[in-house]
This record gives C-alpha cells, sequence and structure tokens, in this order.
C-alpha cells in the first residue's frame, strides 16, 4: 500500500454496523437502531474524509480511557503498568468537550477504556449528552448492579464489553477469586434485559486453547454474547514475556475468527492480528487514536507516547501531531513484532521520534 495512503487514510466503520445488523435480525428494535446507526456512521465518515481533505487525519475511532482508577488489581494489568491513577484526571466537562470536538470531526466510535469506567460516577451523564456516538465499554463488570443495568438499558448506544480470560480457573488467576462467577450473573442479568453486549478476552499463551474452543464460545453466544474480541496479550508487566501466544497460535488467530464469523450468529474481531486486512498497524490515526484520562493524545493504549495535550489544544490542532504523523510515515517499522502490541516492541524507535 503507497506511502500517502498509510499516511492519510479513511477507514470505515460501516461493515461492523452492517454486520452487527445481521446478527441483531431477530430483534427489530435492536435491527432498526443499527440500520439507523449505519446511516449516522456513514454521515461521520463523509465529514471525516472532509477533514483528511484538508491535510487533517481523523481516524474512524477513539480510545478514551476516562480512568486510571479501578476496582480490581489483575495480574499483567498494562494500564497498572503504564499509568498511575492521578489527580489530574479530566473532569466531566473536559470530557464532554472533547467528545463534543471529535463528533464534529466525524469520529462517531467510542471505545471507552481505563481503569474501569463504571468507576467514574459521572460516566453515564457524559454519554447521556452524545444518544448519537456508539460507545463501547470495555470493563470487568463488577459495577455493572441493578441501577447501571437500568441505564444500560435504557440507552441502545452503550455496548457493555465484558472482560474475561477463560473460564473459572483462568479468570480467577489473572482477576482474582470470585469475579468469574460474579460475571455469570452479570452476563445473565444483560442477556435477561436484551441488553446487546460483548466479551474482550486477552489472548496468552496459556489460555489459548480455552478461548478457541467453540464449545467456550457457543456457550457465550447460548448466554446472550454477541460481540468477541480477542486481544493478543502485550508483555508490558516485566516477567510476562512468556504469557505472550507463539508464533504458531498466532498465526492461526485470523483464520479462527474467520470461522468463528461463519459458524456463529456473533462479530469477531482479532488484535492486532486482523489488522493486517487494513495494510497493518491501525494506531497513531490510521484507524484510532487514544486519549489517556489525563488528555494526552497517544498513538495506542499500549504506547503512552504523546507530544500533544488536549487541555492545552484543540483535538482538531492536536491531530496534527509530529509524532503521530511520524508513526504513520513509518507503518513498516511496525510490521514484525513477537505479538501484542508493535508500537510496544518497538517503543525505544518511538521514544526516538519524540526526542
Ligand atoms: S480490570 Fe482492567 S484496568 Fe482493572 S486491573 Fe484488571 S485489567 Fe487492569
Amino acid at each position: 500500500m503507497d506511502q500517502k495512503k498509510m499516511t492519510m487514510s479513511n477507514i470505515s466503520t460501516i461493515g461492523v454496523f452492517k454486520d452487527a445488523l445481521r446478527v441483531s435480525i431477530k430483534r427489530p428494535s435492536l435491527a432498526l437502531f443499527f440500520l439507523k446507526t449505519i446511516i449516522s456512521q456513514k454521515r461521520a465518515q463523509r465529514n471525516r474524509l472532509k477533514w483528511i481533505g484538508k491535510g487533517i487525519q481523523v481516524p474512524p475511532v477513539m480510545i478514551f480511557s476516562i480512568t486510571d482508577k479501578c476496582n480490581l488489581n489483575c495480574k499483567g494489568c498494562y494500564n497498572k503498568a503504564l499509568r498511575i491513577p492521578s489527580k489530574n484526571e479530566l473532569d466531566t466537562a473536559q470530557i464532554i468537550d472533547i467528545l463534543d470536538q471529535a463528533r464534529k470531526l466525524g469520529i462517531a466510535f467510542i471505545v471507552i477504556a481505563g481503569g474501569e469506567p463504571f468507576v467514574r460516577k459521572d460516566f453515564l451523564k457524559i454519554i447521556k449528552t452524545f444518544p448519537e456516538l456508539i460507545f463501547l465499554v470495555f470493563t470487568n463488570g463488577l459495577l455493572i448492579d441493578d441501577i447501571l443495568l437500568e441505564e444500560i438499558k435504557s440507552k441502545r448506544n452503550v455496548v457493555p464489553v465484558i472482560s474475561i480470560e477463560g473460564h473459572l480457573e483462568q479468570t480467577g488467576h489473572r482477576r482474582g477469586e470470585g469475579v468469574f462467577n460474579h460475571l455469570k450473573t452479570v452476563i445473565g442479568n444483560l442477556n435477561n434485559e436484551s441488553i446487546f453486549f460483548g466479551t474482550s478476552l486477552t489472548v496468552t499463551r496459556q489460555n489459548f486453547e480455552c478461548l478457541t474452543d467453540d464449545a467456550f464460545v457457543a456457550d457465550l453466544i447460548e448466554k446472550g454474547c454477541k460481540l468477541f474480541f480477542y486481544v493478543e496479550y502485550t508483555p508490558i508487566t516485566e516477567g510476562t514475556e512468556n504469557w505472550v501466544p507463539t508464533t504458531e497460535q498466532r498465526k492461526k488467530i485470523p483464520g479462527i475468527m474467520d470461522r468463528y464469523r461463519k459458524k456463529f450468529s456473533a462479530l469477531f474481531v482479532g488484535l492486532p492480528a486482523e489488522e493486517e486486512m487494513f495494510g497493518g498497524c491501525l494506531s497513531a490515526g490510521r484507524g484510532f487514536i487514544h486519549v489517556n484520562a489525563k488528555g494526552d493524545l497517544e498513538p495506542c493504549p499500549f504506547a503512552p507516547f504523546s507530544d500533544v495535550n488536549l487541555k492545552d489544544m484543540t483535538l482538531k490542532e492536536a491531530l496534527k501531531s509530529r509524532l503521530l504523523k511520524e508513526i504513520r510515515k513509518n507503518q513498516s517499522m511496525l510490521d514484525e513484532s513477537e505479538g501484542g502490541c508493535s508500537l510496544w516492541a518497538n517503543r525505544k524507535w518511538v521514544e526516538t521520534l519524540l526526542k
């Protein structure tokens, strides 16, 4: 793919919502919601194209880590390894302002991450402001009680994505005792309320067989799960290098995702393995950008490097970041990686760009 296309791209999210419509066809109100979403996502895409035409690389997706605080202490947590909760976190008005700027630039797909997003008591107030944006909320699920369930049920544009590591043993090992059984209840409640939800599965060398066992997937689909993220483990925490899936395992992921899409009525995404479909790493604004809890604009949640902060400038100005542009211009630097995030694997190079 030529460098120009690499630096300025307009990757579409429409396909994702067409798949969401396909797997929701038996639930008319949900299907109607996704039909409307496809129309608003097309509008957003036209808007992005306009800005890209003016030389501003606006990606379709913003990953927004709205807090570093968390009610869990999982082994190998990338966020705890990279970021310490601080008093400088963005306040409610700043988050609303950043989302409003994103909306105006055509970013209509927001992945909310953390820390644990639901520890922020202002989270739902923020979401209420943007009924036209889609929010995928990556959550450990433990704070989804009856009150939150009712709130989520009333907002179709909020899609909870529950993090699990496998069965009781694998989940307990990383997330702690009792978490798996608690999540079984939460998932049951989400399904009973007909809420469209997903799961985020961190793929390690150790849980690969479990997560790619068709019975495991079929069981989750039986329980109402409609969206699966298979995210390769990135060894940010020292001493966890042997958690990274083997080369052989990693090579299997795209094929497994394809097979599941044909076999099951659900959406499957393998990251970063399937970024190849879009010409490689989607970070630094090609497919997504990351805003951390303090407002730094970063290329990716696994790459804590930034030369611009949204407390000091607008999102439009920040998207002109020299660091992001240099990363996009040198895409080939990110082709090779031993698994997980190639920006993290090439962090020495990224640090030279900052200098
Ligand atoms: S729930 Fe997420 S952010 Fe919290 S400790 Fe676990 S992996 Fe880290």
